[in-house]
């Protein structure tokens, strides 16, 4: 964990802005040549300049990570799970067929970015700073191949933690986010572009959010928008898709698996059919149903519309689900022991 003192705020409205619009004062950049990560440089936020031949114009060579720094009560900089985001986007950009980045590059980088922008994470439980890495294919070539040049970049951008309202969620049975083969576990752009026009879809008639389900058979769960989902049955078990190719693997999913035998709770990973959970709250079980992700950390989910019938899931301010949001918290800022190691 980075001891950094806080120095004064940046001239910035902490407590008026919307998220993603600002970037802080200086990002990361470095370049890959002739088979090697160099020119590895922290500067001023500026705009790059690309060739219109670039290969990620065209043939969908992107990858990026989120992640975020948090102050603890001690007045420390923690970059929460920054080992994981490592080895994450290294996992998707084997996929992507690009280049691994070293732990020098992305692990040191982010730590030297971080203690330069130190004043940005500033001493606000209600408030992080995210982390946005990313690569790009940058060989101007024509021709589906995969690039010989990359950047990556780090761009850091303040983020106020919100409280997500309870949704009401569509199952999708038409479109797919991913299939078994394809690329679904990777943090490439592709996917989310993709998930654009179904999602808008569902907005316009009246639905917050998505529930993804397999592509072969339109049975099971796999995903929540861009987040993992999670359901608690009668208190008792947390219940979430056992991970596969076609499912990204959640680093706020993974925090909560290990911290949930704690707090009492039973795990299960294993395949959900969406009629399971259905019939379950049908026939009157409670049913916490949630979305977990490092940006809103929990999505409460109210209901859920399949083929035009709406089931409603529990929630209540009592609800497990925000239990195991303020522990996540918790250890985040430094107030509950850090057993796992996550805190950098
Ligand atoms: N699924 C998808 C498709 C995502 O894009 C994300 C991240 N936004 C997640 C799940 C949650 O991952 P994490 O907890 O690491 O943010």
């Amino acid at each position: 964990m980075m001891n950094e003192t806080i120095t004064q705020k940046p001239d910035f409205d902490f407590d008026n802005f919307t998220f993603g619009l600002q970037a802080t004062d200086r990002m990361l950049v470095a370049r890959y040549e002739n088979g090697t990560w160099s020119d590895f440089k922290i500067g001023p936020v500026q705009n790059i300049s690309l060739s219109p031949l670039a290969m990620c114009l065209h043939y969908g060579q992107t990858v990026f990570e989120g992640l975020k720094a948090f102050r603890t009560v001690d007045g420390k900089i923690n970059i929460f799970r920054l080992e994981s985001h490592h080895k994450r986007m290294n996992r998707s950009l084997e996929r992507m067929a690009m280049p691994p980045l070293p732990a020098s590059c992305f692990i040191d980088g982010i730590r030297e970015l971080l203690s330069k922008e130190s004043k940005w994470v500033i001493d606000d439980p209600e408030y992080a700073l995210y982390i946005r890495p990313f690569a790009i294919a940058t060989e101007s070539k024509l021709g589906v191949d995969a690039s010989r040049e990359y950047l990556f970049m780090v761009v850091l951008s303040p983020l106020k933690a919100y409280y997500s309202r309870p949704l009401r969620v569509k199952v999708e049975t038409d479109y797919i986010r991913s299939s078994r083969g394809g690329a679904g576990s990777a943090k490439n752009g592709g996917n989310y572009g993709a998930s654009l026009l179904p999602q808008r879809k569902a907005k316009e008639n009246g639905f917050d959010q998505i529930i993804w389900l397999d592509a072969k058979e339109r049975k099971f769960i796999e995903e929540s928008g861009t987040m993992n989902i999670m359901f608690i049955l009668n208190g008792k078990t947390l219940l979430t898709p056992s991970l596969s190719d076609s499912i990204l693997d959640g680093i706020t999913r993974d925090s909560i698996l290990n911290i949930a035998p704690e707090m009492g709770l039973e795990v299960e990973e294993r395949a959900i059919e969406v009629a399971e959970i259905l019939e379950r709250i049908r026939s009157g079980e409670k049913v916490e149903a949630f979305g977990v992700g490092t940006a809103a950390v929990i999505s409460p989910i109210k209901e859920i519309s399949y083929k035009d019938e709406i089931f409603e899931t529990y929630v209540n301010e009592n609800a497990d689900m925000y239990r195991i949001k303020n522990k996540l918290a918790d250890i985040r800022r430094g107030l509950s022991p850090d057993k796992f190691g996550w805190s950098d």
